[in-house]
Parts: C-alpha cells; sequence; structure tokens
C-alpha cells in the first residue's frame, strides 16, 4: 500500500526546516554540507525525530483505544520525552520505564533535561536498574502488565519506536519531504548522514529513497556502540518498511550501510571527537548538538568530509535528529 494511504496524525509543524551549513562547508575545504532540522520540527517539547515516527502509531493507539502509551529508553532518552508529550497533547497517559543505560558521573543526569521534561509534563517515569540494549526488555512488558492489571489499555511502543510494524513510516515519509524541497530549492543531495541507534530513522530513510528515480547514499553513523545489533536491526526495519509500502523489490546488502567508529566507547558516552564536533559546530554556525547522538554523526560528517570519503563535489544532507535537553546532563564534558 503506497505510504500516502498510511493513516497518519499530524504532530509536526510542517516540513523540517532545511538550510545550507556555509561556515562548516567553507571550513572543511570539500563537500557542500546542509542540514536537515528534526530539532526544529514540533510545537511539542522541543520536537525531534521520534515524534515525526509517532505520526503513524498515535492512529493506531486512538483505534485500539489505549489510554495510556507505555514506552522505554535510557534515563536521558529523547524518545520517551517526545513519548510524553505526545501523550500529554492528546490527553493520554504515559508510562516511561527509563533505564540506567549510561553510567555518566553528572549528579542531577537522573534530574535534569529530557527526564525533568517528561516529569513536568504529567508522564509516570519509572527509574529501572538495567544496562543499555536496542531489544526487548522485562521492565517494559512489566509495565504494560502493571496498566492492565490496573484497569487501563496499554499501547505498546518500544524503543525509539522502532522495533512495530510502523516504525519505520515517519522516515520513509521524510524521504518523500526531502524530495519535494529539492525540487523546490533546486539542489540534490547525493548523500545523507544519520544517526544510528534503534535504527527506524535509518531504516525509514532507506526505504523511502528506494522508490525515488535518482540513487543516492544513505550514510548511518552508528553510536550505540554495538553496531552489528544495530545493522541488523536497521536492515531487517528497511526491508520491512519497504515491504509495506510497496517498493516491489527486496532491498540489496549494498543499500544499508551503518559505519563504526564514532560511537566512542559505549552508548552514551560522548568520544573526545563527539566534543570537538559539537564546539566546532557551535562555535561555526550557532547550530547546537548533543552528546549521545548527533555529536557523533557530525563528528564522522567532518571526517568524510576531510579524507574525501565524501567527494568534493557531494551536497551533503545532514540528518539533525534532534536531542538538545540531554546537553544539560552532560555539564561535567563541557568544563
Ligand atoms: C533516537 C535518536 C537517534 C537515533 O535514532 P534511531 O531511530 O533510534 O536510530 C538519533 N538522534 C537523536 C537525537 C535521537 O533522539
Amino acid at each position: 500500500m503506497p505510504l500516502s494511504d498510511f493513516p497518519r496524525h499530524p504532530l509536526l509543524f510542517g516540513p523540517s526546516p532545511v538550510h545550507p551549513l556555509d561556515r562548516l562547508s567553507d571550513h572543511l575545504g570539500g563537500a557542500r554540507v546542509w542540514a536537515k532540522r528534526e530539532d526544529c520540527n514540533a510545537g511539542l517539547a522541543f520536537g525531534g525525530n521520534k515524534t515525526r515516527k509517532l505520526e503513524y502509531l498515535v492512529p493506531e493507539a486512538l483505534r485500539q483505544g489505549a489510554d495510556t502509551l507505555v514506552t522505554i529508553g535510557g534515563v536521558q532518552s529523547n524518545h520517551t520525552r517526545q513519548v510524553a508529550a505526545v501523550a500529554a497533547h492528546l490527553g493520554l497517559k504515559a508510562v516511561l520505564v527509563q533505564e540506567s543505560w549510561v553510567d555518566w558521573p553528572d549528579s542531577v543526569n537522573d534530574r535534569v533535561g529530557n527526564i525533568l521534561l517528561s516529569r513536568l509534563m504529567g508522564a509516570d517515569v519509572r527509574l529501572v536498574d538495567a544496562g543499555f540494549g536496542i531489544g526487548e526488555k522485562d521492565s517494559w512488558h512489566r509495565a504494560l502488565d502493571d496498566v492492565r492489571a490496573a484497569g487501563g489499555t496499554p499501547y505498546a511502543i518500544p524503543a525509539g519506536a522502532s522495533d512495530h510494524p510502523l516504525g519505520g513510516l515517519g522516515f520513509a515519509n521524510w524521504a518523500e519531504e526531502v524530495r519535494q524541497q529539492e525540487s523546490e530549492l533546486g539542489v540534490f543531495f547525493d548523500t545523507i548522514v544519520v544517526c544510528s541507534v534503534t535504527g527506524s530513522t535509518q531504516a525509514g530513510m532507506i526505504a523511502g529513497f528506494a522508490g525515488q528515480d535518482r540513487p543516492r547514499r544513505v550514510l548511518g553513523i552508528d553510536a550505540s556502540a554495538k553496531a552489528a545489533e544495530t545493522r541488523a536491526q536497521v536492515a531487517r526495519i528497511a526491508r520491512a518498511t519497504a515491504g509495506l509500502i510497496g517498493l516491489g523489490r527486496d532491498l540489496a546488502d549494498d543499500e544499508i550501510t551503518l559505519l563504526p567508529g564514532w560511537a566512542g566507547d559505549a552508548y552514551g558516552i560522548p568520544a573526545p571527537s563527539t566534543l570537538d564536533a559539537i564546539r566546532l559546530t557551535g562555535r561555526l554556525e550557532g547550530v547546537i548538538l548533543d552528546p549521545v547522538y548527533e555529536g557523533k554523526s557530525m563528528a564522522a560528517l567532518i571526517d568524510l568530509v576531510r579524507d574525501g570519503t565524501i567527494p568534493k563535489d557531494s551536497t551533503v544532507l545532514y540528518a539533525h535528529l534532534g536531542g538538545q535537553p540531554a546537553l544539560n546532563a552532560y555539564t561535567g564534558a563541557f568544563h
């Protein structure tokens, strides 16, 4: 079924802005770099990439008569904050399982940034002591059971809204939005750089772009520090989404690219290159990146443009997926 026939509950202001990063491009001396800004996409709690995915899950939740959105993430999850905002917007409850995925020493890590915003939006925030993993978690199933036991009707949203049949549709739609913006702006982005962890952002892009006339490269940048797992999840969701929207062919393995090397030692811990990329982008462009995701994909973009892996004649689109509220929980990185 074509993407345009899937029910979508609008949560965004409209197409997210696309603009050139001229001072960064000049500084790097290679390809021209533009950004598309999922951090500026919605009026809901600072937006971000999960809001776009949720546009396609909300109709199902409402159709099922759900009264509580139940999801999971790390303590500083951007995803759970966006679910809390969407629940508030729809008049639903939110139960957020927040696991200790990141061992980061800021004393206010579990009180500021994303988790603060989720609490003030009225979500039921449950701190759980468990390590990082993008797979299914017992704590999430327990939260779903709790809601049912209390007589509620939960709607289950997995980590990052990724491992869900409809999880890839939001960014398949993003691919179509890019095509329209290109024709308005008179540019063509031959290379997309996108951060990947739970996978459906990159997977949706791959499925969406695969149906377009002009081929281009989608370079996923791993920020999970478990690249094999993230790559497998991207491939699975990309193929499932391509099937869902009627691509009519299987995706080849070389259409699924996830580059390791910029995640640092562990999910959620900035590497020196992450902090350098955050400072450089801030100082040259006044564009703010976060230490968990976007600083890592920007560090990769910087290296790939500098070393010519992304050639000089390329026009690159950097997918800025949001995430800045987490910066407040990382004060120790910026003394
Ligand atoms: C969740 C998130 C990502 C990763 O997206 P996935 O769909 O989980 O791969 C990247 N950047 C930010 C800011 C995020 O919140």
